[in-house]
């Protein structure tokens, strides 16, 4: 198959089209490995792109995706070769680089991950950047010493990371507080493990340089005045860590609770990790943190149904994960 379909988002003046449209193979860069994409995922950062955020895509005509789950059509390298199933997240893969919003991708060997037996290509998909940066925030917790049972509050939590992490934490045996703008969504999220259920207003304090010890961790999706109030209420050498910036790129802090209380700020970049440590990760949900997700977690849509699920995740609206199937 020499032809094949793809989202692209095209600048207009001022404005940013998005058109499903067919491609050709020869259309893709000349890297080493030809994927068939089967699944893909819808992340903050796609939204971004394909809205035109320069930010994250320079250039257009372009083809969001930061995240592909497939087969192996062609490769010239020794570590991959035609049939095997593959992940590809992160690097610039959908930034720059056409992205798993299309039937195929052209990417190099060291992007590539070989996926683990246990876990299929939808599963892989369903979890994608969100729920590999989730794994990513609770792995880092638990190996700066984060200790199982503590009390770990999580922010954006009806947000693919945060649902996810959610999930994994309370899988792990930590009690789980869950932080959210939609308390309406309070079931949802003990469905998934939450033991309880704050508005994300609630724990807001922007005033005292130091609150109430609270928490025995963080993973917190959100930054601004929500992840200030979190370190602050962070119990003596507990750690947070920090992978978004939904409410804010801001962080207005003293440094007390670092100089006073011992506490880390944890970054986490899902991006750029290593090609090893994104293995690493993969195995461990394929492995114990291959979570069964309840009814509803997850919509699956076609690359024409994606759209309209483009424009509800930048206003904070989508609940759990948008699976791309890209048959
Ligand atoms: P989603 O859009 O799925 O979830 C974000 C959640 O944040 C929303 O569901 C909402 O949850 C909450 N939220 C939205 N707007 C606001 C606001 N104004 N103030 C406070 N809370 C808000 O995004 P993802 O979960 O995919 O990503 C979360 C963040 O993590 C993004 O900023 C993304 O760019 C970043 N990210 C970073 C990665 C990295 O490698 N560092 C990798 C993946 C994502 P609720 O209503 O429950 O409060």
């Amino acid at each position: 198959m020499s032809t094949f379909k793809a989202m692209v988002v095209y600048e207009k003046g001022e404005k940013f089209e998005r058109i499903i449209e067919e491609k050709n193979i020869s259309d893709l860069p000349d890297n080493e490995v030809l994927i068939r994409v089967k699944y893909s995922s819808l992340n903050y950062k796609d939204a971004l792109s394909a809205t035109g955020h320069k930010g994250v895509t320079k250039n257009y005509p372009h083809t969001p995706g930061i995240d592909a789950a497939g087969i192996v059509e062609n490769s010239k390298s020794d570590k991959f070769k035609k049939g095997d199933e593959v992940i590809v997240i992160g690097y610039d893969l959908g930034m720059n680089t056409p992205g798993g919003f299309g039937q195929y991708i052209s990417v190099p060997a060291n992007w590539v991950v070989k996926k683990p037996d246990n876990l299929t290509l939808k599963q892989a998909m369903i979890f994608g950047t969100a729920g590999f940066t989730a794994a990513m925030s609770v792995d880092k917790l638990i190996k700066y010493g984060t200790k199982k049972g503590g009390k770990i509050l999580v922010t954006g939590a009806t947000g693919g990371v945060g649902s996810i992490a959610v999930s994994i934490l309370a899988k792990e045996g930590f009690y789980t507080v869950a932080a959210t703008g939609k308390l309406s969504e309070e079931n949802f999220l003990k469905t998934l493990g939450a033991q309880e259920v704050v508005n994300r207003d609630d724990i807001i304090d922007e005033k005292r340089p130091l609150l109430k010890e609270t928490w025995d961790g963080v993973v917190d999706t959100v930054g601004g005045t929500i992840l200030s109030s979190a370190i602050k209420a962070l119990k003596y050498g507990c750690s947070a860590t920090s992978c978004g910036l939904a409410q804010s790129p801001k962080l207005d802090l003293t440094v007390f609770p670092f100089i006073l209380r011992g506490v880390n700020l944890l970054g986490i970049d899902s991006v750029e990790c290593s090609i090893d440590f994104k293995e690493y990760i993969w195995n461990k949900i394929a492995k114990e943190w291959n979570i069964e997700f309840p009814e509803g977690f997850y919509e699956e849509v076609s690359l024409e149904g994606l759209n309209e699920k483009i424009d509800l995740i930048l206003k904070g609206k989508i609940k759990g994960r948008i699976l791309v199937n890209l048959e």
